[in-house]
């Protein structure tokens, strides 16, 4: 084997049932969207997340267009979001002509800071702008506070949108994230901890919503033999051939989240001498350990960039944490409500000095420690 191949971050992992699935809608020619796999994958992911409905999606992103729609979110309407997150949490905001406003991290989970929520309610309330909803992401895999986030949302009356596209079976206090919203989304992108090729699918317990999001999202046909139209839609479901992948993959989601949480285990123990920490867990829940995610201390003398250029020297893939919605020259308008008092961003700082490593659950241990070697030789040249 080539000694150089190349690590990716989080690349799929098939499991060898994806194809039985996939062979079954081949054989039954329900090639065509819908079909049996799309009805059991969303059976099943209702049965693992314990809510009632699910609606499967070509994307996450299309979920939290679908959510936004649903709460009456139009133009001019105020939604807040996570500031740390990736642009396909707030994007949709902008499909419906809305305005975001962004709010910062706290440094214990690194999701939305509750302090931060409480400050831009309070703004929306004397500008008379409150939000129409909250869109809350539950990053690289681990749950955000829900204890005091719903409290803070309930007590305004916002309906929340979980946005837990990176954590498909992770918990807060034995409870399933997806499931703490008013809705939850989640998204099988080619990256994320399970894969459909591409595609999401959106959890609630509210009937109604979910009949309102499946008949948009199957551009709002009206049941009539012939087309009929009375509203607007899109074309947002998911394929029968999608489900396959997704109704194997999830057989062995847990396994992985297990192979991940090993992957993290070493790479704590093997990079204890370094000067980086690594995304704190909070004891109220258990990650899904998507990703590993280290940060340089404040004195390192290495910033992000070099060591992602030496990680990718040898041909190891490497990302810097997201680079904060309201830092982006699209949204750099947008109200943002910081974390910290004296106005210094908690999402900055994490985008400044964190990096993910590969946590692929396919990895080798060679590979693994291809990675650990080379993180270990970058910083240790800097010594010299
Ligand atoms: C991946 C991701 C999305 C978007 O999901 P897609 O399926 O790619 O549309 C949204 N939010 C977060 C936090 C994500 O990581």
């Amino acid at each position: 084997m080539n000694k150089m191949q190349r690590i990716y971050l989080s690349p799929p992992h098939m499991s060898g049932n994806e194809i039985k699935f996939v062979q079954e809608a081949f054989d039954s020619n329900w090639i065509a969207p819908l079909g049996p796999n799309v009805d059991g994958f969303e059976k099943e992911i209702c049965q693992y997340v314990q809510v009632n409905h699910g609606l499967a999606l070509s994307s996450g992103t299309s979920g939290i267009h679908l959510a936004l729609r649903y709460f009456g979110v139009g133009p001019g309407d105020y939604v807040f979001c996570s500031s740390l997150t990736f642009s396909g949490s707030c994007n949709p905001i902008k499909y419906q002509f809305a305005n975001p406003v962004f709010i910062d991290s706290e440094p214990d989970t690194w999701n939305m800071s509750p302090k931060a929520l409480v400050e831009a309610f309070e703004w929306a309330k004397k500008t008379c702008n409150m939000p129409k909803a909250v869109i809350i992401v539950d990053l690289y895999g681990q749950s955000a506070d829900y204890d005091s986030l719903l409290q803070i949302c309930n007590h305004y009356g916002v309906p929340v949108i979980e946005d837990a596209a990176e954590a498909i079976g992770s918990t807060f206090k034995g409870k399933k994230c997806g499931s703490f919203g008013n809705v939850g989304i989640f998204s099988f992108n080619g990256n994320k901890i399970m894969t459909t090729s591409g595609g999401g699918m959106v959890v609630t317990n509210d009937e109604d919503m979910i009949n309102k999001m499946r008949f948009w999202s199957t551009q709002a046909r009206e049941a009539t033999r012939h087309y009929e139209h009375r509203d607007f839609g899109y074309n947002y479901r998911m394929s029968n051939i999608c489900a396959g992948i997704g109704l194997g993959q999830l057989m062995v989601l847990d396994d992985h989240i297990l192979l991940r949480k090993a992957i993290r285990q070493r790479y704590i123990e093997e990079l204890k001498d370094l000067p980086v920490k690594f995304m704190p867990i909070s004891d109220a829940g258990k990650p899904n350990y998507w990703l590993t995610v280290i940060t340089l201390d404040e004195d390192s003398s290495l910033s992000t960039e070099e060591i992602i250029d030496a990680l990718e020297a040898s041909n190891i893939e490497s990302r810097p944490v997201w680079k904060p919605m309201h830092l982006q020259p699209i949204f750099k308008e947008c109200p943002f409500f910081p974390h910290l008092d004296n106005k210094k961003s908690v999402g900055e700082e994490l985008f400044k000095r964190g990096i993910c490593l590969p946590t692929g659950s396919a990895m080798t241990n060679n590979e693994l420690e291809r990675v650990i070697d080379s993180l270990k030789k970058i910083f240790n040249r800097v010594k010299i």
